[in-house]
């Protein structure tokens, strides 16, 4: 049966001391959550750090980027061999952040991707369309280039260590959630897409996060859609309290 999926995406935030404070409270909090996955990704500095906290427990741990080549002569890149070495078990790829203010392209992102399940990483791979985007109408045909590019050449056998997450830019780190309703329809969109591309099965196995300013007031009427599986947190996941109330649902 599927589980819900809840990651925490830190960012560019925490030094690796703050890190392992968090992650300690964290082990804690949630240590009683068995009926989901939980995930979060700090910064490539603290990876190492934190896994000696949270190995053995329940949360599990994720780097926010990754080159495409194992080693060599790539100044300031990161390999999947060193985030598998670190105890990483999954990686963001395609982040909004990375796409609009680093430059990414669906091509690296999907080389990416390959590299990361070549190398027995489970990827989440991020789409989602600017505000002038939506506003033109053009959400899911933004969504089904990003889907289609950043998949491309994965076969249906990898599909297992792919989750989607559906990130609408407008909606990240500006407080504004989309409507539950909205996302719903586009994370429909992504599985009939996951349909055609692969099959029914893989589509319906397919875990498809919702990421976007999601807090704990909003998290239940979110995980209420019966296509969303689970999210990715930004700022929220930052707070110990918050993120748990987030993980378990509460509202308050
Ligand atoms: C994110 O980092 O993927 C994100 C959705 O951020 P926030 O929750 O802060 O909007």
């Amino acid at each position: 049966m599927k589980r819900y999926l809840i990651a925490g995406n830190w960012k560019m935030n925490k030094t690796t001391g703050e890190s392992i404070e968090l992650a300690q409270k964290l082990v804690e909090s949630l240590k009683d959550v068995n009926d989901r996955d939980i995930l979060i990704c700090p910064p490539f500095t603290a990876l190492y750090s934190v896994y000696q906290v949270i190995k053995g427990t329940n949360i599990k741990l994720g780097a926010q980027d990754v080159f495409y080549e194992n080693s060599g002569a790539f100044t300031g890149e990161i390999s999947p061999i060193m985030l598998k070495d670190v105890g990483c078990e999954y990686v963001i790829i395609g982040h909004s952040e990375r796409r609009h203010i680093i430059g990414e392209t669906d091509e690296l992102i999907n080389k990416k991707i390959k590299a990361a399940i070549n190398n027995g990483l489970k990827t989440i791979l991020c789409v989602g369309e600017l505000l002038e985007e939506r506003e033109a109408g053009k959400t899911l045909e933004v969504v089904k280039t990003q889907l289609e590019k950043g998949l491309n050449g994965v076969s249906k056998e990898e599909m297992k260590n792919i989750v989607i997450a559906y990130e609408p830019v407008w909606a990240i780190g500006t407080g504004k959630t989309a409507k539950p309703e909205d996302a719903q329809e586009v994370h429909a969109y992504i599985r009939e897409l996951l349909s055609k591309l692969y099959s029914k099965e893989i589509a319906d196995e397919t875990i498809i996060q919702y990421g976007g300013s999601v807090k704990a007031s909003n998290i239940d009427s979110l995980m209420a859609m019966p296509d969303i599986d689970g999210a990715l947190v930004g700022g929220a996941s930052l707070i110990a309290e918050e993120f748990t109330r987030i993980v378990k649902f509460i509202k308050q």
